[in-house]
């Protein structure tokens, strides 16, 4: 399966040895509606399955040793 970016107007494809990175969302329901939101698309809904790239977050930021759990407070979704 191909991984694909699932923000709205990103057609960002996992490709391999390109610095772009692929994330899982946050297994808690709330952390994920609140994903949801920011993602601004109608009827969508965040699975296991769903990634987001790199590119919608700041680089500063951006942890990836703590991803899991600091990740959210970063989430800009510059699109
Ligand atoms: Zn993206």
């Amino acid at each position: 399966m191909v991984r694909i970016c699932c923000a709205f107007g990103c057609n960002e494809k996992f490709i391999k040895g390109r610095s772009v990175t692929f994330h899982c969302f946050p297994k808690d329901e709330n952390r994920r509606k609140i994903c949801e939101n920011k993602l601004r698309r109608e009827n969508f809904k965040v699975t296991n399955g769903s990634r987001i790239c790199s590119n919608h977050f700041s680089e500063d930021c951006f942890d990836r040793e703590k991803f899991g759990e600091t990740w959210l407070k970063n989430f800009l979704m510059n699109i």
